[in-house]
């Protein structure tokens, strides 16, 4: 089965300054990839990569088996960046206009259909915000706003959910909800790669965990990680464990 995200080998520097050193992973098909390591260790820089946001310096990255230069299905991605959370909010669009951007890429250059708008109805109902269909997203709260762009990643009918630490100042209550909508997805079906800080919460919901310090210290199950010396050894020099049971 060709591979979801394919990296063999990638740096990645900025200036001088060595972000990414020679990593290599994979994320298969229907994996929940939990990317963890401590402040500064690279995981934004690696998700950038593997999205094509960022050309490495070497190595090789490939999306659905296409080299990500040449990648031009991007509707099969939903990315939802730190910032969603903190400045996204500033989109001047409702939640439903927000959410019926996911159907452009099917559009081509026509309206939207009658089914693309079923389908982003779908969308919200499905992470259970149709009631919030008519408020602008500077409206929501962090929680409500992270749940419209998983709507948005749904209706585009995206394969790869990639989220970086996408429940940075929701309450406790909104984050356990939307990390059971994520195992939902994840469930479904839908490939997920998680940067978030909580290991607890990474060890709990996810199948695979890439563990990062510039280098990979670890790649492969979550058992085997957690049976493993690669979180002392990552976090060991630099950084807090910031580690969180339910
Ligand atoms: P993480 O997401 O794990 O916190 P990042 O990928 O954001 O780590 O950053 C990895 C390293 O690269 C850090 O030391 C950070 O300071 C550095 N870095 C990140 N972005 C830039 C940038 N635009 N210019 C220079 N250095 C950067």
């Amino acid at each position: 089965m060709t591979p979801v995200v394919d990296i063999q080998h990638v740096t990645f520097t900025y200036g001088e300054k060595v972000a990414l050193d020679d990593v290599s992973l994979t994320v298969e098909e229907g994996d929940f990839l939990g990317l963890i390591g401590p402040n500064g260790s690279g995981k934004t820089t690696l998700l950038h990569v593997m999205l094509g946001l960022m050309a490495p310096d070497r190595g090789s990255v490939e999306l659905f088996g296409q080299p990500v230069e040449k990648f031009d299905q991007g509707e099969r991605i939903g990315y939802v960046s730190q910032q969603a959370t903190n400045r996204g909010g500033s989109m001047p669009v409702t939640v439903r206009e927000c959410v019926r951007m996911g159907r452009f890429a099917h559009a081509g250059r026509g309206r939207l259909s009658a089914e693309d708008r079923e389908i982003a109805e779908d969308a919200l109902q499905r992470v259970n915000i149709s009631d919030l269909a008519d408020q602008r997203i500077n409206q929501l709260s962090g929680g409500q706003r992270q749940r419209a762009y998983i709507a948005r990643a749904l209706a585009s009918e995206a394969d790869l959910l990639a989220l970086d630490e996408p429940t940075v100042g929701v309450d406790a209550e909104s984050r356990d909800a939307f990390y059971q909508l994520l195992d939902e997805l994840n469930d479904a079906g839908i490939t997920i790669v998680l940067i978030e800080h909580d290991i607890g919460v990474v060890t709990d919901r996810a199948n695979r965990i890439a563990c990062i310090n510039r280098k990979l210290y670890h790649h492969g199950d979550t058992e085997s990680f957690v049976e493993s010396d690669a979180l002392s050894e990552a976090y060991g020099t630099t950084g807090t464990v910031v580690h969180h049971h339910h």
